[in-house]
């Protein structure tokens, strides 16, 4: 276990932010120290599920990648997230139909599906012992208005997708969860867990067995183009000339390349996780083991980890992560987590941090080419699964094999005032609490 976890508070120091994925998945053999060979046909940057993936089908389709990650891999928001697979969109169905007409907005919804059954291919294919379990996603109902709402969303889906859910009525909850807060939910079996630690782990293992490598402290400091020859990239530890570059940094993009920096805003979300609770006590809290978050804007989602301990995550506050954001929102947190499941109160939070959400300013994922580059980034709080998937989407376009990519057509604007700092936060969350309050 990490050092820097305090026991004496019952929420741990967060200065060293060390997500609980992180801490309990094995770490392979250094990568820090490695020279990127000075050149390759494609040069991808981020060690997230998007770089990872895509390196790995890269690699197994006969091209010459490296991989180069400014932290380790899962630094980024792979290894700080909730680790659920979900089915459905960051927008309602209603609204993706709206916006996109029927046919665009089905194939939008069933790559959900198809990313979760690809995750779960990729860990079977290439033997990633991460906790995989398909326990199913609930969606809780904040007020009853909400439980109404899900019973047109279960007609659309079956109607529309011919996808099945399942309504559990306010007085059915118990048999969902251990808590009374909620106006009954509405569950998709299709829904999934797992430990996204060893999974980012494990795909860098995986990228690396087929012949990609994977250059861990290693940051790209700057992409040029170089005429027909492609592009170079610049490291601490070399420039490396690649045909093809990959930018998958999506919330950490910062100003590396400012045209994608511009489109996707990085957003804090928070998490902890309490000290392990045992099988008795975590059977009470969800007792399907359900990937469970609330019908708000401004959600809460909380699941048991495959040790028997609760995490429970938000979107706390309306701020970056930084150690003092953390801390706060920890503290927010462990507030909410006593309201949904009061018999925690007084339990030890072993672990809290924060990590960045990326959002484009339609909530959209978005994926494609610009000057040359290619880039796959802003899954809006769903990328455990369309991350994995959109990597290997990538790759398989790099390769020139066929790809799917439903969101090629949806236009990419630029999030007007976004040139760096996220000033807009507090508004955002202002914003949010306001429709949560009317809605
Ligand atoms: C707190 C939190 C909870 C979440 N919960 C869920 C959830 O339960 N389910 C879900 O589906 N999604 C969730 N998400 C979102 C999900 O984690 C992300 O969508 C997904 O991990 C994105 O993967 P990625 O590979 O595109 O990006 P990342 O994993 O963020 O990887 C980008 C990488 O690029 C690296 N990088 C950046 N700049 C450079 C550079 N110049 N040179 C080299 N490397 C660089 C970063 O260090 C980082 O490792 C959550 C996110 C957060 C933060």
């Amino acid at each position: 276990m990490n050092q820097a976890r305090r026991r004496a508070s019952r929420i741990a120091s967060t200065a060293a932010n060390v997500p609980y994925w992180m801490d309990t998945a094995p770490r392979p053999a250094v990568r820090d120290n490695t020279e990127p060979s000075r050149r390759v046909d494609v040069a991808v940057v981020g060690g997230g599920f998007t770089g990872l993936t895509a390196a790995l089908n890269l690699a197994q389709g006969g091209a010459h990648v490296a991989v180069v990650e400014k932290g380790v891999v899962g630094s980024g928001a792979s290894g700080r997230n909730g680790g659920m697979c979900t089915t459905g969109m960051t927008i309602s169905f209603g609204l993706a139909v709206k916006r996109y007409g029927e046919d665009a907005a089905r194939r939008m919804y069933v790559a959900y599906n198809h990313a979760i059954d690809y995750v779960e291919s990729v860990i079977e294919s290439e033997s990633i012992d991460c906790s995989w379990q398909r326990s199913g996603r609930m969606t809780l109902a904040a007020k009853p208005s909400h439980f109404e709402g899900f019973k047109q969303t279960q007609e659309a889906l079956r109607e529309v997708v011919g996808q099945k859910t399942v309504l559990v009525p306010k007085e059915g909850m118990r048999e969902e969860i251990g808590s009374d807060l909620y106006h009954g939910g509405i569950v998709d079996p299709l829904g999934a867990g797992l430990h996204v630690g060893r999974l980012a782990n494990g795909l860098a293992e995986a990228a690396e067995r087929a012949g990609a490598e994977v250059h861990e402290q290693n940051e790209a400091t700057g992409i040029r183009r170089t005429g027909a020859s492609g592009f170079t990239v610049d490291t601490p530890r070399g420039r490396i000339t690649a045909a093809k570059v990959l930018v998958a940094t999506n919330a950490y993009t910062g100003r590396l390349v400012p045209w994608l920096g511009r489109r996707v805003a990085p957003v804090g979300s928070f998490i902890i996780v309490t000290e392990p609770l045992g099988e008795s006590v975590c059977a009470e809290l969800l007792p399907n083991r359900r990937m469970a978050s609330t019908s708000l804007s401004l959600l809460y989602y909380f699941r048991i980890t495959p040790d028997n301990r609760l995490l429970f995550g938000g979107r706390a506050r309306f701020a970056l992560s930084s150690p003092e954001s953390d801390q706060k929102s920890a503290e927010i947190l462990e507030r909410g987590m006593a309201k949904v499941y009061p018999q925690l109160a007084g339990v030890r939070i072993d672990y809290a941090w924060g990590g960045l959400v990326g959002f484009a300013l339609d909530r959209m994922p978005h994926a494609g080419e610009h000057d040359g580059l290619l880039y796959s980034v802003a899954y809006a709080g769903h990328g455990v699964q369309m991350a994995t998937y959109m990597g290997h989407q990538m790759a398989n376009t790099i390769l020139g094999k066929p790809a799917q990519n439903p969101w090629a057509d949806v236009p990419f604007r630029a999030i007007p005032g976004h040139f760096g700092p996220t000033w807009y936060l507090p508004f955002a969350g202002a914003y949010y609490r306001l429709k949560d309050w009317l809605k």
